[in-house]
């Protein structure tokens, strides 16, 4: 993918896209990240991570030809978090507009977030232009969100996906050394600011997280930032 597309199935592919054998939309993607066999997002080799970063943008783009506006990209690690092979690979969703989670977010309310996290001690780490952080009021612990410190885009150029890709493996890097091999979710937001959001799965939400919305998070997140801060990435 890197060095453009290909006959499907040749030797020498690096990322390749896929339909998924199951979707549940109109047009839903598996990206398979390596043909190695990785079992974790964490064990990406950087070339892995900027091919991912092209098949994701190429696919936005061709999405948007098509009249998708919105490309939901998500990576789903662990069966517990829905995963059903065990091989690192992320899906895109094609769809028409921005879905629900997305388009309540508050206007603004993300530059607010990085603000804190930057100011805080609820940074986990950063790279070039982007950072990551624990989020205030993250669901569950160790919740951590991936944005731009500066810029305002909807959807993160070339350049800025592949180093959110790298910041997104070394917060999942990151939380491998302080919890273990836990299952995670990680998406892209796109809106007035791109951000990734990374939710690893270490509750099970029963009758009062999806029945009230209402989260006990039993980690403060200046507690969880401290840990994976200390913590070391490969
Ligand atoms: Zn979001």
């Amino acid at each position: 993918m890197a060095d453009g597309p290909r006959s499907p199935d040749t030797p020498g592919w690096r990322v390749r896209v896929v339909p998924n054998l199951y979707p549940a939309f109109e047009r839903q993607e598996v990206v398979v990240h390596s043909p190695r066999h990785a079992r974790s997002f964490a064990e990406l080799a950087d070339d892995e991570l900027a091919a991912t970063a092209i098949a994701w943008a190429a696919r936005a783009d061709a999405a948007r030809a098509e009249g998708f506006g919105y490309l939901h990209a998500f990576v789903n690690e662990g069966r517990a978090a829905g995963a059903s092979l065990q091989h690192s690979h992320s899906q895109l969703v094609w769809l028409r507009d921005a879905p629900p989670a997305a388009a309540g977010e508050a206007p603004g309310g993300l530059r607010d977030l990085v603000r804190r996290g930057r100011e805080t001690e609820l940074e986990v780490t950063h790279r070039a232009d982007v950072i990551a952080f624990c989020h205030p009021a993250g669901r569950l612990p160790y919740e951590m969100a991936i944005a731009s410190k500066e810029e305002l885009a909807p959807w993160p150029d070339g350049a800025t996906l592949v180093v959110a890709l790298e910041v997104l493996r070394e917060a999942v890097q990151r939380l491998q050394r302080v919890e273990g091999l836990v299952p995670w979710n990680a998406w892209l937001h796109q809106g007035r600011d791109w951000h990734i959001e990374l939710v690893p799965r270490l509750a099970t939400l029963a009758g009062i997280e999806l029945g009230a919305g209402i989260y006990v998070n039993t980690v403060a997140p200046e507690d969880a930032a401290a840990a994976l801060r200390s913590a070391e990435a490969d």
